[in-house]
């Protein structure tokens, strides 16, 4: 087995990669497990973000590394809340804000189209100058009024035409087989076998 280093602190993502993963021989370790500390994420683009936090595991824990980064586009709002998604009302973070800025900001827009996004960035180590990148986007709608106790962050309020339903009323099972995560991920799976293959 192979050791991939997942710069993120999230159970259910680590899990997610594991099972994923196992199949191509990755054994996927959490970067806490080296005692390797969150990345600061500056940048102004998802892909930015995710290639700085699996570059500084990598660094640190000298393993190939993957990094995600996501959150959500809101057209009319030039895409914010964008790369701040997860503090988009400020700190601490909290979801409850974060939605409440949202509806208030489009109140009065009839447009309110929106786009999860979900960007991975795999290094082979540190200084990789070919990052393997993979991205996904699910297209919906903002809703003014929450439905749904499934999902999380903003999904009572991220409506999907092709479900009639929100996010938050999708079992995981449905989110998990269609959402910018699973598109991303399966992107990156192509890309990996496609790598292996011709190794
Ligand atoms: P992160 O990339 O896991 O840090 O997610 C960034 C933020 O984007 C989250 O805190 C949520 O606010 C939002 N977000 C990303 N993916 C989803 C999703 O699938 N549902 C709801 N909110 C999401």
């Amino acid at each position: 087995m192979k050791q991939l280093l997942l710069a993120s602190g999230n159970a259910g993502k680590l899990k997610e990669f594991q099972a994923l993963l196992a199949p191509l021989q990755w054994d996927v370790i959490p970067q806490q497990a080296l005692g390797i500390p969150e990345a600061p994420e500056p940048h102004m683009t998802f892909v930015e973000n995710a290639l700085a936090k699996a570059r500084h595991a990598a660094q640190l824990g000298k393993l190939p590394a993957l990094a995600d980064d996501s959150g959500i586009c809101v057209e009319a709002l030039g895409g914010a809340p964008g790369v701040i998604s997860a503090h988009y009302a400020g700190f601490p973070r909290s979801d409850q804000r974060n939605n409440e800025k949202l509806v208030q900001a489009l109140q009065q827009c009839s447009n309110r189209r929106a786009h999860y996004y979900c960007v991975l960035v795999l290094v082979r180590s540190a200084q990789d100058p070919e990052p393997l990148i993979a991205e996904g986007r699910w297209y919906g709608e903002v809703v003014l009024t929450p439905q749904g106790e499934g999902g999380f962050g903003y999904d009572p309020y991220f409506y999907l035409p092709e479900f009639s339903r929100t996010a938050a009323q999708l079992i995981a099972s449905e989110k998990n087989s269609v959402s910018h995560r699973a598109q991303a991920l399966q992107q990156l799976l192509q890309r990996l076998r496609a790598e292996q293959s011709s190794a």
